[in-house]
């Protein structure tokens, strides 16, 4: 499942250039059973399998090797990943990370192995991968030179508590929608200011919340105004 993360794009390139270093791990090779059975029948009755502890200590174990490496386990139920989160956890210089399957796994894993659960929305995947290559790819991208610029990740959507700016290439007039003329004015503050105003207009406008959790300069708070006077003039 993980094949194609790695296979293309940015965070092949960050595999080949040695910045990051992922090892998929398959919980059949730690298990005892004959049968290699990761899963069993949920005690109490239910519906559906829930995967064993053993095979998931196991491996943990020994990955960990006796190092503390923190262990993250995919679940619905855990703490919401964002970009705050994804940049802290880009400062572990290791991170194990466990995808669930089935009705999930046993609770003692998150009572006595597990650091913390994350989840990657309100909404149940049939299992932990894709969430983990959503972390993988969020949290390679603080990782130092994997993404091109350092300023490209500084100036992102969330990185300021804002969304990005709208951005726009070639061609100048595409079929009649035409590109905003102070882009091409060469002025760079004047530049900078409508960048600065169109991010905190669409965030206030997607993401009004957003805007309520931040410490706004005091620029930024005359543009709000201007803002909301100009929808009260409408
Ligand atoms: N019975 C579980 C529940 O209701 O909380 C859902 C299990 S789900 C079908 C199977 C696995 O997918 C989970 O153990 C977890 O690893 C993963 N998963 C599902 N939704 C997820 C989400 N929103 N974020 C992270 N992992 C998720």
């Amino acid at each position: 499942m993980f094949g194609s993360l790695f296979s293309g794009g940015v965070v092949k390139r960050a595999l080949d250039n040695g910045l990051i270093e992922i090892q998929v791990h398959d919980l059949r090779d730690f298990t005892e059973s004959k049968h290699k059975q990761v899963d069993d029948r949920p005690f109490g009755g239910g519906q559906g399998m829930v995967i064993k502890p053993e095979p998931i200590f196991s491996a943990v174990e020994q990955i960990r090797g006796g190092q503390e490496i923190p262990v993250y386990l995919l679940s619905p139920q855990g703490k919401q990943f964002n970009h705050h989160l994804a940049e802290e956890l880009a400062r572990e210089a290791r991170m194990i990370l466990i995808c669930g399957r089935y009705e999930g796994v046993d609770e003692r894993v998150i009572e006595h192995l597990a650091t913390g659960e994350i989840s990657v929305g309100d909404y149940v995947l049939t299992g932990g991968e894709p969430a983990a290559w959503v972390i993988i790819d969020a949290v390679s991208r603080f990782i130092p030179r994997v993404v091109g610029k350092a300023e490209s990740v500084r100036q992102e959507s969330f990185s300021e508590g804002l969304y990005d700016f709208p951005q726009y290439t070639r061609p100048r007039n595409f079929r009649g929608m035409a590109v905003p003329d102070v882009l091409f004015s060469g002025d760079h503050g004047k530049i900078k200011d409508w960048r600065r105003r169109k991010a905190i207009e669409k965030t206030w406008r997607l993401r009004p919340d957003l805007i309520k959790q931040k410490e706004l300069s005091p620029e930024d708070k005359k543009i709000l105004e201007e803002i909301h006077k100009g929808r009260k003039s409408k």
